[in-house]
């Protein structure tokens, strides 16, 4: 059998090692032909080692040249800079690109990806949240998988194979993250090391404050609705805490479907470049002994407002899911480097949606130049917080 050639876009990440190790199970199944990383050049530069591609990237110039010396010695080529990353996913022989980049950096690399044939496995949500139309469109045009590794998304994609009847309904589980059922008062002084304490996952950084806001959750609904193509009222989101349950598709019958295992990243991703097979691995199996109780319960949309926001941004379409994001983005850096308190981050969203109006019938330029705006719009509001403090 050939071998799936597979670029990893973000390869020095959470999700982009834990591919790394589903490439290990593998040797004889994947070629890893790309890795790309932000500034992490000795990771980079591990894996550049032990997975031999063709091409690596290094985005940051200033980590380029320790890059380039390491690797000197190797028919690898290593290239820098954001353009980079575009030019990366063209090579001849990638089958699929595995984008775990995090935030709207990814969108212009899945682009070029998808109108150069590429199947994607998509971690990167932030794309399909900025302009999940424009990709689905695309995708479309240009005949190509959108695989998803975000969980719930694997989890749905799942329960559809072999469903040639319409979706009633989805069920997205959330964890409900560290902060599940506290009030607003005690949210008030929550600092980072608190958020950053997720209780299932181990992940980045930002999605793990977004997982602890319910960003998260919210930015997978928006996911959910360009990925399976569905109305804003046929998406819940219900608090699973234990993660054993992926998530839930409820079809016309009234018939349910969920998927489950263990919280292990590896499982998406391995479906995601096996589908539509799947391979035997040697992964931790769950034990029902250690799972006496899998509980449900209601998110809180008062104290948690950046699922409410995200339902809302969603709703009024437009560049709302864009601007959103893109102020998500700086107020969690912001928060993490403690300029805005966890509460405060949803008054950043709310007030950077405020500032910028919505327009409707967006290009890809469009979208970045929102992208773009937004976040200067949110970084003035975070510089004038820091100003009254
Ligand atoms: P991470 O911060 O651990 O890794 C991000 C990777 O992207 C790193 O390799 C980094 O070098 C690279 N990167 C960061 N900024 C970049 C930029 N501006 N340009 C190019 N490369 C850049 O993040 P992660 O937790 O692996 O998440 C990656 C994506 O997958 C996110 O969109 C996240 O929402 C999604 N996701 C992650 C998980 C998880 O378990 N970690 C689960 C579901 C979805
Ligand atoms: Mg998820």
């Amino acid at each position: 059998m050939e071998k799936n050639n597979i670029a990893i876009l973000g390869s020095t990440g959470s999700i982009g090692t834990q591919a790394l190790d589903v490439a290990r199970e593998f040797p004889d199944k994947f070629e890893i032909s790309v890795l790309t990383a932000s500034n992490n050049a000795d990771t980079l530069i591990q894996q550049a080692l032990e997975f031999n591609p063709k091409l690596v990237v290094i985005v940051s110039e200033v980590a380029y040249t320790k890059v380039k010396d390491a690797l000197a010695h190797t028919s690898i080529k290593v290239l820098s800079g954001e353009e980079a990353l575009v030019e990366a996913v063209q090579l001849e022989e990638i089958d699929v690109v595995l984008n775990a980049i995090v935030g709207s950096a990814g969108l212009r690399p899945t682009v070029k990806a998808i109108t150069c044939g590429k199947d994607i496995a998509l971690a990167n949500k932030e794309t399909l949240v900025v302009s999940g139309e424009l990709i689905m469109r695309l995708v479309k045009q240009h005949n190509v998988k959108m695989l998803p590794v975000d969980s719930e998304h694997s989890a749905i994609f799942q329960c559809l194979v072999g469903e040639p009847s319409p979706i009633e309904k989805i069920y997205l589980t959330a964890s409900g993250g560290p902060f599940r059922g506290w009030s607003r008062e005690q949210l008030a002084n929550v600092g980072k090391a608190q958020a950053l304490k997720h209780p299932n996952w181990s992940m980045g950084a930002k999605i793990t404050i977004d997982s602890a806001s319910l960003m998260n959750k919210g930015l997978e609904v928006i996911e959910a609705k360009w990925l399976f193509e569905l109305d804003i009222n046929q998406i819940d989101v219900i608090v699973h805490p234990q993660s054993i349950v992926h998530s839930i598709v409820q079809f016309e019958d009234g018939s349910m479907k969920a998927q489950m295992g263990l919280p292990d990243m590896k499982l998406p991703i391995q479906y995601a470049l096996t589908y539509p097979q799947r391979y035997k691995n040697t992964f931790k199996r769950f034990d029902f002994m250690d799972y006496g109780n899998l509980t449900f319960e209601k998110p809180d949309l008062n104290t948690f407002r950046n699922l409410q926001l995200a339902f809302d941004a969603l709703a009024e379409g437009g560049n709302r899911c864009c601007v959103l994001n893109a102020a998500n983005e700086i107020a969690v850096a912001a928060f993490l480097e403690d300029k805005v308190s966890f509460l405060g981050m949803s008054n950043i969203l709310e007030e950077t949606l405020c500032h910028i109006k919505n327009t409707n019938n967006l290009s890809l330029d469009d979208y970045i130049a929102y992208d773009k705006e937004s976040r200067i719009v949110a970084r003035d509001l975070i510089n004038k917080i820091k100003q009254i403090n």
